[in-house]
């Protein structure tokens, strides 16, 4: 048995990552300075957007991108039901009501044949779960034939590419979260990255009170007047954050060639018994879940190896908020209920080791016996 407990998720913070933020607690700006910008533009190159505005947590990201999608009261936003209810929070912030569909039995992603499309649907919010892009063509095409805004949350997706091109291709604002468990991470953080300067602009007011200019800028030009103009948030990151995530970005290729390997591991080593998840080179795979019988007992047993397990997700449909607000009921969505029964995730992060690899698979054989 292993010695050390193994999570199923961890952040990874090198010396490189200490002294970048030092750097930055020694300066003249600790929040909304020149290291916002410079992670915001080094995001945005990275994804292939034209701009990235940071957040102060992915969940904040998604409220943003409603926003600035122009979500508000009488609007329906699509959101699958399997994921982290924060993606149907969004639109619930906005006075808009989420409106939450099956997914489809293999990807666990929203099926394009199923959506609850009606007159008052103003957006689509595509869960990349576990990293596995959404059909993201297909989509696109729906949308802009119907004229509506496509809201990625990509919060598991970072890196992940759909029919060899970014996720960013496919429009319109995709959310990314930079939670510890995620693959780079600031602690608390997001980001929203667009190619539309108008969807900029609004995300930028939005998380700085609805004011439209920054304080930096305003003194930098001894200026004290500034305007609000709409309701926002203070929902901005420090410079503290972004040198982090700064650091943290520019190690993420290795982290997510890491997390591409142990998904070959995985699917190589698991015993029959589990079924693994879609086999996706394209894949972002911020989780693996796989599917089993007596999920459970099988995580309690793994626990006793020391094997951390999560479940992802409890369907949105489930949670007591959104019966009593929205009047969903168990039954509603048999195909991600009968999902949710049988997942587990098993441990997956961008320093983990094969040899880790090899304890979970063999303490996985052990509780199946
Ligand atoms: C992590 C996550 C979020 C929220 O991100 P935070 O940074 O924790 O606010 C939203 N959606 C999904 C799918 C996530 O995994």
């Amino acid at each position: 048995m292993r010695e050390k407990f193994l999570p199923y998720c961890r952040q990874e913070v090198q010396p490189e990552d200490i002294a970048a933020v030092t750097r930055v607690l020694e300066s003249d700006w600790l929040t909304t300075g020149p290291t916002v910008e410079a992670f915001e533009q080094a995001f945005a190159r990275e994804v292939g957007a034209r701009f990235a505005v940071a957040f102060s947590s992915g969940t904040a990201a998604l409220h943003g991108a409603m926003f600035a999608a122009g979500v508000g009261p009488g609007d329906e936003v699509i959101v699958p039901t399997l994921t982290f209810c924060a993606s149907a929070n969004s639109a619930a912030y906005l006075g808009a009501r989420p409106v939450l569909a099956e997914v489809d039995p293999e990807r666990l992603n929203l099926d394009p044949d199923r959506l609850p499309l009606s007159e008052a649907t103003r957006a689509v919010t595509a869960v990349h779960y576990a990293g596995h892009p959404a059909p993201l063509e297909r989509l696109r095409a729906l949308c802009d034939e119907r004229k509506l805004v496509l809201v990625q949350d990509a919060c598991h997706a970072l890196g992940a590419t759909y029919r060899g091109q970014p996720l960013q291709s496919y429009g319109d604002l995709v959310c990314y979260s930079f939670h510890p468990a995620k693959h780079i991470t600031t602690g608390e953080g997001g980001m929203v990255a667009t190619d539309s300067e108008e969807h900029q602009r609004r995300l930028k007011t939005f998380r700085n009170h609805g004011i439209t200019s920054e304080a930096r800028h305003r003194a930098e030009k001894g200026q004290f007047y500034y305007e609000m103009q709409v309701l926002g948030y203070n929902y901005r990151l420090s410079d503290i954050s972004c040198a982090l995530g700064l650091s943290q970005l520019g190690r993420h290729h290795q982290g997510l060639a890491r997390r591409r390997e142990l998904a070959r591991a995985y699917r190589e080593a698991l015993p029959a018994l589990v079924q693994t998840p879609p086999d996706d080179p394209e894949s972002g795979w911020h989780l693996y879940p796989v599917r089993l019988d007596h999920r459970d007992r099988v995580a309690a047993r793994l626990r006793e190896e020391r094997i951390g397990t999560q479940v992802h997700y409890i369907p949105v449909h489930l949670h007591p908020y959104y019966q009593e607000t929205y009047g969903y009921r168990a039954g509603d969505f048999p195909v991600a209920e009968a999902a949710y029964a049988r997942l587990l995730s098993l441990p997956m992060f961008g320093s983990m080791t094969l040899e880790d690899l090899e304890d979970v698979v063999s303490a996985l054989r052990r509780a199946l016996a």
